[in-house]
């Protein structure tokens, strides 16, 4: 027997704790596991991949996974950006979703009728049992329920070792996903070979690249993307800040504390004496980098920010 699996998700998502769960309760059923996350300077909030091998038999030589039977995405919306995970699938494999969308959209996303398609709301659930939006616990829970390893009393022992607190909450929300995620059998077989693999470069996190010789390398060494501008961390948001113009005072205490450089100051009109309209200084978010932390909202000394739920 042999599982090979790849999980998607986002810095802060605990999906490097998914797969070490995973990995702990496999083992303590008697398996042998590797699990290797891969993830660079990305910060909180951008796409991180991890692999995760299940075997009955003992190997020393792990390889990167190239074809799946088993993707796990933490996040409905990195399955665009990552789609390459999504083509690598072997057909009678599994995708496993976390979304908050019906499963027949999600089934609509992923494209796939060669493949089986099992959706649950993960954060939803997380933020039920544990109050923290990191879907991890959930797709530990749908993982085993359909690929019925590891047990869920294995789960909960691993829980415990790889977190330490929570762990009534962590696996409530395990054994909740395990129970509702809704499950779509392939409608088709497939063909029995796939030609797209995952590259075992981690550029592929960040689209489309090519490798270059040493002379074609700019300046600096700086090398694409060059920077994280491109990883609109702001997706990854479950709550999003809303600002009241009129009980701003221009602090800048919601500038000073953002931790994602989130918070702009721009220009805005508003009605000056006698009904004129003026420009003026104004508090707002660039909601592509903000990662809804309420931080802005929490030091905000007139209560101008509100968090509101976007997921
Ligand atoms: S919620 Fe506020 S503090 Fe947090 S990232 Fe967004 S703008 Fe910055
Ligand atoms: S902390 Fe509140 S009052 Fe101060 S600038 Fe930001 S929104 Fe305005």
């Amino acid at each position: 027997m042999r599982i090979e699996s790849v999980w998607i998700g986002r810095g802060g998502q605990g999906i490097v704790t998914a797969v070490y769960i995973v990995a702990h309760a496999s083992i303590a059923d008697g398996f042998y596991a590797i699990a290797n996350p891969e993830f660079g300077a990305e910060r909180r909030g951008a796409p991180v991949k991890a692999f995760l091998t299940i075997t009955d038999y003992f190997e020393d030589s792990p390889e990167p996974i190239k074809n799946p039977d088993v993707a796990v995405f933490l996040d409905d919306k990195l399955i665009d950006t990552m789609r390459v995970v999504v083509e690598a699938v072997k057909p009678g494999g599994y995708v496993i979703v976390s979304s908050g969308k019906g499963p027949e959209e999600v089934a609509g996303i992923i494209g796939r009728k060669d493949v089986n398609i099992a959706v649950v709301d993960g954060i939803g659930l997380a933020l039920k049992h544990v109050g923290l939006a990191v879907p991890n616990g959930p797709m530990v829970g749908v993982f085993a329920k359909v690929m019925g390893l590891p047990r869920l009393e294995s789960i909960k022992e691993a829980i415990a070792s790889q977190l330490g607190k929570a762990v009534e909450q962590n696996f409530a929300a395990a054994v909740e996903a395990y129970k509702t995620a809704v499950v779509i059998p392939a409608a088709e077989a497939g063909s029995a070979k796939i030609s797209v693999e995952i590259p075992t470069t981690s550029a592929f996190l960040t689209g489309d690249y090519e490798l270059v010789g040493w002379d074609q390398i700019p300046e600096g060494g700086l090398v694409y993307p060059g920077s994280s501008l491109r990883y609109k961390t702001g997706s990854w948001r479950v709550e999003k800040p809303i600002i009241d113009h009129s009980k701003c005072i221009m602090c800048r205490r919601c500038w000073l504390f953002c931790p994602d450089d989130a918070v702009l100051e721009v220009w805005r009109e508003a009605k000056g004496p006698g009904g004129r309209v003026v420009r003026v200084k104004a508090i707002d978010f660039s909601y592509d980098y903000c990662k809804g932390c309420g931080i802005c909202a929490q030091v905000c000394p007139t209560g101008a920010i509100q968090m509101v739920r976007e997921l």
